[in-house]
């Protein structure tokens, strides 16, 4: 990399005058194109991956909102699967190129703007997730203990605004609303007895912070039920996280047979991923445990359940405006196999419960208003990555996809969408014949706002700090669960 001598230009954002930067290849110069990445979960970094791979000047720069990068990787993923972890170990590959910066706790939208970013650098990729989740809109919603999966979800990954959630764990029956992954998530770290969390004896497994496992050592939760608004053959989970859940020590499924009678008869039609589901529901509800499992549900003391063709439609209340249970419209399904749709019945029933979860879907937000954002699916439109309408603009990850897909579908995402820049640089449909000043203007910025800039060195020292903490618990980390004390320990 090298300064063009004799060319300068000024920043029309914040009116320095700089060397134009420029980066030589053979004899020639050329202009560095310049990118920047919102959000460093899977979407932002399967992006610059590729970009870094297969472009040979560009410079990529992460903008992040938190002090710490990985999004989901960090604060979804359930602590009780550290595998899944494991492409941590590729981004912070990623983060090592030296075309690439990371740029902690900077809010793009709020920090700085995207007409900000836009006018700083040739593309941008935005890959922020889905920041939100869907409500059920239904009275008794905003009562205190009725809570999104999301954030029950950031509470125990120790995601600073959750960090203090008013969830009452010392109630004895959990309502879940939905039936995916996420639900099941949530019903599995709330029924898993503590010390299994904690795993002392297995050297220990999760890093969920102390004081989330000192609540839930005193929790009083010993049934979930899974409220899902069609059938069993609907079920949004996983068999790998279904399997986990029949299994689960100290636990047992509660399952009413008659719900699970005509599975066997559509099995045979079904793809093989949702036939193997199928089989285990149908085998868990109708057939008799084998001699192991009889023995461990036998000494359960917490049970799980699944309700189908149920839609909440109030959450009701006790005189303190406690909760005290569920009113559920019973459905019928209408519409063609494979797409029916649940439709409420005339007919109610209540449930007891003292705790009810949303885990309808996490649900994207718009950061700019000249962004095309439907705000009923919280996606940018898009095309092939590309943003409709925006020369320079694309999206990586759920902001385009919406909020479904695993890591791997989102690498896939995040790919399409490094592929898209490195392609229209390659082609020229992307305009990098004048430099643009990338990371340098919008510093500036942010040091005239105040904002803590943090790097990825930053990130490594909070990481070694939570490791050595960890360490003396007897775990992988322990999260420092404040922005503040992420920052101060950072800094000092
Ligand atoms: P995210 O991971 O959400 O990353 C978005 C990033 O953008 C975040 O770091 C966020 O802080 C940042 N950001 C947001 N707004 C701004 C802003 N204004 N400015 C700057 N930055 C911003 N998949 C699996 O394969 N296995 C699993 O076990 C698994 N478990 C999951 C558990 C849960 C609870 C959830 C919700 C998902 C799980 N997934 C799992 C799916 C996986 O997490 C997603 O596929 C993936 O994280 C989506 O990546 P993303 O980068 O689009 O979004
Ligand atoms: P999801 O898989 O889309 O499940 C959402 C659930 O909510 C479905 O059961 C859906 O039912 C239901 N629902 C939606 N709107 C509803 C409403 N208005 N009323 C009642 N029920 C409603 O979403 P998710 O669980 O949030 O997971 C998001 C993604 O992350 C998924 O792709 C998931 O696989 C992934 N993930 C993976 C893992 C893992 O691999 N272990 C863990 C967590 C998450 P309908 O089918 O009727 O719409």
């Amino acid at each position: 990399m090298m300064l063009l001598r004799g060319r300068v230009m000024s920043c029309g954002m914040c009116g320095v005058v700089r060397g134009v930067r420029a980066s030589l290849s053979t004899s020639t110069t050329s202009i560095t194109p310049q990118v920047c990445i919102i959000g460093s979960g899977p979407a932002g970094f399967y992006a610059a991956q590729h970009i870094l791979k297969n472009h040979k000047t560009a410079r990529v720069d992460m903008y992040e909102r938190l002090p710490v990068p990985f999004g989901l990787v960090r604060y979804g993923v359930a602590p009780d699967h550290p595998e899944v972890k494991n492409c941590i170990n590729t981004f912070t590959q990623t983060a090592a190129k030296d075309r690439f910066t990371f740029l902690g706790n900077v809010a793009v939208g709020s920090d700085v703007t995207l007409a900000q970013l836009r006018e700083a650098y040739h593309a941008a990729v935005l890959a922020y997730g889905a920041a939100k989740d869907r409500t059920l809109d239904i009275p008794g919603e905003s009562l205190p203990n009725v809570i999104s999966a999301r954030r029950l979800v950031g509470w125990y990954n120790g995601l600073p605004e959750d960090a203090n959630l008013d969830v009452d764990l010392g109630i004895e029956s959990v309502a879940v609303i939905g039936q995916g992954n996420v639900a099941i998530d949530v019903a599995r770290i709330l029924l898993t007895p503590v010390d299994l969390l904690r795993s002392v004896s297995l050297c220990s497994k999760t890093d969920i912070p102390e004081p989330v496992l000192s609540r839930l050592s005193e929790s009083r939760v010993h049934h979930v039920s899974l409220v899902g608004r069609r059938g069993p053959q609907h079920a949004a989970f996983t068999i790998k996280e279904l399997r986990e859940m029949v299994n689960l020590p100290g636990c047992r499924p509660h399952l009413h047979p008659p719900d699970y009678t005509h599975l066997r008869d559509l099995i045979p039609e079904l793809p093989r991923p949702r036939k193997r589901l199928l089989e285990l529901l149908a085998k868990t509800a109708l057939d008799k445990p084998d001699a192991k499992l009889s023995a461990a549900y036998a000494s359960a003391t917490r049970t799980w359940g699944l309700c189908f063709l149920r839609s909440p439609v109030e959450v009701m209340a006790g005189p303190a405006g406690e909760v005290t249970g569920l009113k559920l419209a019973l459905n019928r399904l209408e519409g063609e196999m494979g797409q029916e749709r649940a439709v409420h019945t005339s007919e109610m029933e209540t449930t007891e419960c003292g705790l009810v979860l949303r885990s309808i879907g996490y649900k994207g937000v718009s950061l700019d208003p000249s962004l095309p954002f439907d705000p009923r699916t919280g996606t940018i439109a898009n095309e092939d990555s590309r943003v409709k309408g925006h020369q320079g603009l694309y999206v990586s990850g759920w902001i385009g996809t919406g909020p479904v897909g695993v890591i791997l579908s989102t690498m896939t995402s995040g790919f399409s969408a490094g592929k898209a820049v490195v392609a229209d640089i390659d082609s020229g449909r992307l305009d990098v014949s004048h430099s643009r000043d990338g990371q340098e203007c919008i510093r500036d910025l942010l040091v005239k706002k105040g904002v803590d800039v943090v790097s990825f060195d930053d990130w490594n020292i909070l990481e070694r700090h939570e490791e050595s903490e960890g360490m003396r618990l007897g775990k992988p980390r322990e999260k420092v669960t404040s922005i503040t004390s992420m920052l101060d320990i950072m800094h000092h």
